[in-house]
């Protein structure tokens, strides 16, 4: 796994690690290469606050002494690391006799369906008994991608008639979800962001709804965000926060991006569990997260 995300960060670390070695071919550290890191930094989406903490600390620990990239590096993943060791979450799924419900949000085409599909084979190899809701309902494609992804993993799925009532079918499935005995109810949802006011009365009818079963759902709200959209994804996590009140996020698309250090702003600016990342599009493409493995595979 460590290959896996070493190769799938590549192109992040190669943006970040190429351009720390362009600048530093072992030279004193003085203000004018200080200024070109930052930009380095700030240019791979780490976000302004995080690009100038770690400058200060090159600058009171090595100003004007030699330096090389590798030590740069080693200076960079360990702050990058500080950042991200506070919101590296597992997702956990205390015993209850009811079922966890899970509500996945998101923009279309951040990855939900996708996630959903790799967390349920996840859960089901851990022997647990995993419940899917086709809450997408207007998106034709997104019902029969989840049906795919249900048919994979065991999972069964729960879908409506098109366009039917969200949280109707919500509704519904902690209905089936409780009498299957099962463990995790992961609910899809409709992710238009054209229409927000829309999309904010539908979420909080979904919510209002699976209240009327079990007072305590849902248990988490997990927002997939896309990594290739970059400072994007800072306006996805303050909307969706605001909507629907977001309590942990998968990062998706990780492979292949030179923009994974929005990461580590967005740990920066909201302090939010990161559960999983999103490494490639197969069922085994979801890595846990861990602060200190992707510090040090950005930071090349
Ligand atoms: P949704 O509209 O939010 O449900 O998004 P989907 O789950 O349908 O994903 C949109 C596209 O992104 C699909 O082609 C997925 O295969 C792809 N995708 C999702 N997660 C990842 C990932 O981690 N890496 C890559 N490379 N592709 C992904």
């Amino acid at each position: 796994w460590w290959h896996k995300l070493k190769s799938g960060l590549s192109r992040t670390s190669t943006a970040l690690g190429g351009g720390i070695g362009a600048i530093f071919t072992k030279r004193r550290l003085d203000e004018a290469t200080l200024e070109d890191l930052e930009d380095i930094l700030i240019q791979a989406d780490l976000g302004l606050a995080t690009a100038a903490r770690i400058t200060a600390t090159l600058r009171r620990d090595r100003f004007d002494k030699e330096i090389s990239d590798t030590e740069v590096r080693a200076v960079l993943a360990a702050e990058v690391e500080k950042v991200l060791a506070p919101v590296a979450r597992p997702l956990v799924l205390p015993p209850s006799d009811l079922p966890r419900v899970v509500l996945v949000v998101g923009v279309n085409g951040s990855g939900k369906t996708t996630t959903i599909g790799k967390l349920a084979m996840k859960l089901g190899r851990e022997g647990r008994k995993v419940t899917l809701a086709a809450g997408d309902t207007f998106r034709a494609a997104a019902v029969e991608q989840l049906k795919i992804w249900g048919a994979r993993t065991g999972a069964r799925v729960i879908a409506g008639e098109p366009g039917a009532d969200a949280a109707g079918l919500a509704y519904d499935a902690l209905v089936a979800a409780r009498a299957a005995g099962s463990d995790v109810l992961i609910v899809d949802t409709a992710g238009r962001l054209q229409n927000r006011a829309e999309l904010m009365a539908e979420l909080e009818k979904v919510v209002r709804v699976l209240k009327k079963q079990d007072p305590t759902a849902p248990h988490d709200v997990i927002l997939t965000l896309d990594a290739t959209t970059g400072q994007n994804a800072i306006n996805q996590v303050e909307i969706f926060g605001k909507v629907a009140g977001v309590t942990g996020l998968v990062m998706t698309k990780l492979d292949g991006t030179a923009r994974g250090g929005i990461l580590v702003a967005i740990a920066d600016t909201f302090g939010l569990p990161v559960h999983y990342i999103g490494v490639g599009e197969g069922v085994d493409d979801l890595e846990p997260f861990d602060a200190g493995d992707f510090a040090r595979a950005i930071a090349g």
